[in-house]
């Protein structure tokens, strides 16, 4: 079922932060937990473990955190050097994206020149967002400004394709407010915005305190994204995801793995990965990860539901005429029926070759997928 001929993607976790943001629940340490260089040796090693094992053909190498950035320009460059070099021969004209905390960047110490030396080509930046108020609220450190240095700063050492995170649903947060955020974006030379809706997940000390925290509610979050929507349709952003929206050309290559059920190798604690229709993860322990690097099952990956939820996360949408090829003997005829009365509801929308979420929809997008899901 899995096409062995696509190239893979390569992601490496890096979980060193600084402080933690209220919002966040990726798996990331602070500074007193971090053990960098023998986190650098363990992920050179388990590398090597899956170099040994199979062959790969990667097009894309993405480092995300965490922070990559926290531990300086050399540490990280030193980081994408041993995985370019334990996979030596194994990438075809690769994407290289790293996350970039831009309070970190922006340090005159901090050298872009090291990291497109070892091949990064792409940056993604942390903003979330351009008010104070708001960025307070996340527990973002650094400024606006130390995005416009890093931007100049990589710029001048020939990184020019950027992407910048955004956050929608902060409590303040408005229309102006969010318009200042994209502005400031667009304004900057981002070639692509991620622009995710806050959600308060379990265990972060935004759910903790979520009473008191002031959430804007559903109708407010809703006509937030909307907006957003149409204000970076009218900066040039095509949105090609539910939170994603890019320059022509400039949509993710790495993130567009994850929706259209590519293979990837997820290397580091809470790393996931998909490989020969397996999914399998490393635990979020560093600890673990350095003595053993062992990673846990999570069983076969890949069947048709897995492949319609994801497609339906694109503007593009699913496309029956690829399913067939790759699930042979699809009878769709079930999910068009289920599909029709969505249709109606204005929450998708028939496309050429099959079906594709409306704005409304990606708003609503676990239930109208959940709907969808129980036809096939
Ligand atoms: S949001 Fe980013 S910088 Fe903040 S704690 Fe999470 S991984 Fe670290």
């Amino acid at each position: 079922m899995i096409d062995n001929m696509q190239p893979a993607g390569l992601y490496a976790h890096v979980p060193f932060c600084k402080s933690k943001c209220s919002y966040c629940d990726f798996y990331s340490l602070e500074p007193g937990a971090w053990r960098m260089e023998e986190y650098a040796l363990a992920l050179g090693r388990e590398a090597g473990r899956f170099r040994a094992r199979r062959r790969f053909i990667f097009d894309t190498l993405y480092l995300g955190g965490g922070t990559p950035t926290a531990g300086g320009s050399a540490y990280l460059a030193g980081l994408v050097n041993t995985l370019t070099g334990v996979f030596d021969g194994c990438f075809l004209d690769p994407e290289a994206t790293v996350e970039c905390n831009p309070e970190d960047t922006a340090r005159e110490n901090f050298d872009f020149a090291a990291l497109a030396a070892a091949g990064v080509n792409r940056l993604s930046f942390g903003l979330q967002a351009y008010a104070q108020p708001e960025r307070d609220f996340l527990g973002r450190r650094g400024s606006p400004a130390d995005l416009a240095v890093s931007v100049r700063k990589a710029a001048a050492a020939g990184i020019d394709n950027f992407s910048v995170d955004l956050i929608i649903g902060i409590p303040g947060q408005n229309a102006q407010s969010l318009g200042a955020s994209i502005a400031f974006c667009a304004n900057s030379g981002a070639r692509h915005i991620s622009a995710y809706l806050l959600k308060a997940e379990p265990g972060t000390p935004l759910h903790e305190n979520l009473a008191s925290a002031g959430l804007p509610d559903e109708d407010a979050v809703c006509d937030l994204y909307l907006f957003a929507c149409d204000r970076l349709a009218e900066k040039g952003f095509l949105q090609y995801e539910i939170s994603n929206f890019a320059l022509p050309g400039y949509e993710s290559r790495h993130n567009l793995k994850y929706w259209r059920l590519a293979e990837y190798l997820g290397l580091g604690p809470g790393a996931h990965s998909f490989l020969d229709g397996r999914r399998f993860h490393y635990p979020r322990d560093l600890e673990q990860f350095i003595a053993s690097g062992e990673s846990c099952s999570d069983g076969p990956g890949g069947d048709f539901g897995e492949y319609l939820m994801l497609a339906l996360r694109l503007s593009e949408g699913f496309d029956a005429a690829a399913a067939g090829l790759r699930y042979p003997g699809l009878a769709l005829e079930k999910l068009f029926a289920v599909a029709r009365p969505l249709e109606r509801a204005g929450l998708l929308h028939f496309t050429k070759n099959g079906l594709a979420l409306t704005r409304k929809g990606f708003l609503l997008s676990n239930a109208v997928i959940g709907r969808l899901l129980e036809a096939v």
